[in-house]
């Protein structure tokens, strides 16, 4: 016997916390219940169809309800169901998993770590840079140098690197090996007729003054995602990450590049930091791995990094880390499921496609609204920055909830846009099978709504 929705809602009301939601919000308007999902669209208890140009949480990239990945699911869970890979164990799964994403990663990386989500492969990416260092003798190369605006997750290591202090304030963070430099956003930080260049210039010298102000003996790693997604869809200043990597290089810091949005092919390509000549030693994977669809996330490191590993090996014992469901033989292969029908349906040409066009609609149609202030993103990522006076670039107060509210009017008209409200940005990153009539509706609901928008 199923349980009537409005029981759920309550029992909902009654029994849950919610991540990155309002307690008393929750208690007196109840939990939003999604209760299926076909292809671009996801479903309420009312049966009122919603176009998901979220995809979930930036993660649904082959659209919901696909049998392929269910039945990858099914037999894996018939065939074992778990498990563990401590002390050398393994499975076939992420074996193969392993392989196949080695075979597409940048030329580099030659090693493969499984977790469960993006907060954990960050995690285990700075243990990796401390074990690193630790083993060249650089054992007080500590600090890790993220971004303001940045997103890397909420363990209490995660929370400490993102740079939004709604994810600090009450809690005794930003625990003190992480130190934070500028968001690398031009149209909102540049100064008083700064060029771009110049723009980048000055990022790169404030990394500059921050590891001669810290020691670069103290400093073991530099965090970036490529495109901050979370933080407001910020695109790099071009040239950023190439002047940034002499600076890392000659300091012995390593670079990690936080994929967990924009790998897999969000931005058109299997990995995004090429796009932005970020040559990073690690790399964090996970959302899209499984399409959301199972908990799972890959730390990957360089061949270089693992060369340190394997050296140290001898001398300092285990790499101790890991977790219960480290190399989840189920994950595993709802992640090759996921690959596959990437490669099958060339989902990459089509984001990369789309993508295009997505941008060229945001341009052309929304932001000539006076509301509107920048279009920012690539490839299926896209950002709407609101403002109050295109003139002077002054953004909402967050108080005033406009990024919420618009959010909210888009829902009205069936479409799923995600409100960042400290940024007064509206996100988009819909599945990679979005079709171009499906975008049409994503902009004439952006501009319904905008236009009743007082
Ligand atoms: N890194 C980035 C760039 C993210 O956007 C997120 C989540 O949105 C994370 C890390 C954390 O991932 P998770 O929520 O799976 O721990």
């Amino acid at each position: 016997m199923t349980t009537p929705e409005h029981d759920l809602e309550t029992i909902d009301k009654m029994s849950l916390l919610h991540p990155a939601s309002s307690v008393t919000d929750l208690r007196d308007n109840g939990p939003s219940i999604i209760k299926k999902g076909q292809g671009n669209f996801i479903f309420d208890t009312n049966n009122v169809r919603y176009l998901d140009a979220v995809a979930g949480l930036w993660c649904v990239n082959v659209g919901y309800g696909r049998q392929e990945l269910a039945d990858a699911m099914s037999s894996s869970a018939q065939n074992l169901g778990y498990y563990h890979s401590f002390s050398n164990a393994s499975n076939a799964d992420q074996i193969l998993l392993g392989q196949e994403l080695l075979r597409v990663a940048p030329q580099n990386l030659s090693k493969v770590f499984f977790g469960s989500g993006g907060s954990d492969a960050n995690d285990t990416l700075l243990k990796i840079a401390w074990h690193y260092h630790a083993i060249r003798g650089n054992s007080k190369k500590v600090k890790i140098i993220a971004r303001d605006q940045a997103y890397h997750g909420t363990s209490i290591s995660t929370a400490s690197l993102t740079g939004l202090p709604s994810f600090h304030k009450d809690y005794p963070l930003p625990l003190d090996f992480v130190l934070h430099t500028g968001c690398p956003h031009y149209y909102r930080f540049a100064q008083d007729g700064e060029t771009e260049t110049e723009f980048c210039d000055r990022l790169v010298s404030e990394v500059a003054r921050l590891i001669e102000q810290e020691g670069a003996d103290n400093i073991a790693a530099f965090i970036a995602e490529p495109i901050q997604a979370a933080g407001g869809i910020i695109v790099p200043p071009k040239g950023y990450f190439e002047k940034l990597h002499p600076l890392l290089k000659t300091n012995n810091i390593l670079l990690i590049a936080d994929e967990v949005v924009c790998g897999m092919g969000r931005l058109g390509h299997w990995f995004a930091s090429p796009e932005f000549g970020m040559q990073p030693d690690m790399i964090a994977l996970a959302k899209g791995l499984t399409s959301g669809y199972f908990p799972l996330s890959a730390a990957m490191i360089s061949d270089d990094v693992y060369q340190v590993l394997l050296e140290g090996s001898a001398k300092h014992g285990a790499f101790y880390h890991g977790y219960t469901y480290s190399g989840h033989p189920v994950g595993a292969a709802v992640a090759r499921a996921n690959l596959a029908l990437m490669h099958q349906e060339n989902l990459l040409a089509k984001t990369r496609e789309n993508g295009e066009y997505l941008h060229e609609k945001l341009r052309s149609e929304v932001l000539p609204h006076p509301l509107v202030g920048e279009i920012r993103g690539r490839g299926l990522l896209a950002g709407i920055q609101l403002v109050t006076n295109k003139q002077t670039r002054e953004l909402p107060a967050p108080a005033q909830k406009w990024p919420q509210m618009l959010a909210a009017a888009i829902r009205a008209e069936g479409v799923i846009v995600r409100p960042l409200p400290s940024v007064a940005t509206l996100a988009m990153s819909p599945p990679f099978t979005i079709t171009r009539e499906e975008i049409d509706i994503v902009i004439t609901a952006i501009l319904k709504a905008l236009a009743a928008f007082k």
